[in-house]
């Protein structure tokens, strides 16, 4: 393996990896270009039972399909179905769609209604069966993160975090690295919304690289997070599973934090 890694649920694993929301319908295309980023090193796999119905999670099975052991794959729980029951059957069901046996990380997608508690009995029963490798959370800010059961500790809170997007730096960050636990950060070019900003295609033009492989090297400048992007077409792939290798200097660090200030404490934003 080339390039960081980070360490998630007990394992090293690269500091970049995939993300699947949107995929379901182009089959061949979004197959292909998971087991493009796979080749290239883009082994954490990111998707939810959310994503197109379940199509998302039949798109991985398909793309992991006699290479299981190469990747390190994540899904979710609806909030929905968040209930201790609902976590085994959402999960199995998970697991039917993959074509395996076991997650490496489970996480709960959003926090809404159900007791964290009964979430994470079923967490707990999924580990013991051996369904899941670790469990965690998704969306969850530092007040969700104090309402977990006394001793429960999540292997990941996955949130929205991009240049555009610092509100967890101030309180959620340092939480989660006193705790152990790992930052997911999601849509890490905010849905390629923040690609043309002037200083980042100034700071990427200057080093050589692309907008995308600049933000996402930003994203992951720290020691505890990994970032999810989703890339259908191959050539964004290969650009974002170079990114691995894209360490910024200083200098660009600075000119970023200048054109893309964090805000301070504000509420933990996500993304519909
Ligand atoms: P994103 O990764 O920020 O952006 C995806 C978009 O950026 C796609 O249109 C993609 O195009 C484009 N793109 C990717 N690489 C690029 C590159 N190198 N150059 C230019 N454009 C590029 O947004 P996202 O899909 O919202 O977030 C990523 C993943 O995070 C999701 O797929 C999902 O797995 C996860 N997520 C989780 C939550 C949550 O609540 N937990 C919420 C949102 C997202 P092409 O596809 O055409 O290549």
């Amino acid at each position: 393996m080339s390039g960081r890694t980070v360490r998630l649920a007990g394992s090293d694993v690269p500091v970049i990896g995939q993300g699947t929301w949107r995929m379901g319908t182009d089959r061949t295309a979004e197959v292909a270009a998971l087991r493009a980023g796979i080749d290239l090193g883009l082994t954490v796999i990111d998707t939810a039972e959310l994503y197109a119905d379940g199509a998302a999670e039949e798109v991985v099975g398909e793309a992991v399909r006699g290479r299981r052991d190469e990747v390190f794959l994540v899904s979710k729980v609806l909030p929905r179905h968040a209930t201790t029951d609902g976590t085994v059957a959402a999960c199995r069901a998970s697991l039917d769609r993959l074509g395996t046996d076991r997650l490496d990380l489970y996480l709960l997608h959003w926090r809404r209604g159900i007791p964290l508690a009964e979430t994470v009995a079923g967490f707990e029963e999924l580990l013991e069966e051996g369904s899941i490798r670790a469990w965690g959370v998704s969306n969850l800010d530092v007040h969700d993160l104090d309402d977990l059961p006394d001793g429960a500790v999540p292997a990941a809170d996955q949130v929205l975090y991009n240049l555009t997007r610092r509100g967890p730096e101030a309180n959620l960050f340092p939480r989660c690295a006193r705790t152990g636990v790992t930052i997911m950060a999601y849509s890490p070019v905010e849905k390629g919304r923040l690609l043309d900003h002037p200083d980042l295609v100034r700071v990427a033009a200057e080093r050589g690289a692309t907008p995308a492989q600049v933000a996402l090297a930003w994203s992951v400048r720290r020691d505890d997070v990994v970032a999810v992007p989703k890339a259908v077409r191959i050539a964004h792939v290969e650009e974002n599973a170079a990114a691995l290798r894209l360490e910024l200097t200083a200098e660009e660090l600075a000119a970023l934090d200048h054109a893309f200030p964090a805000p301070g404490v504000v509420p933990l934003e996500t993304l519909s």
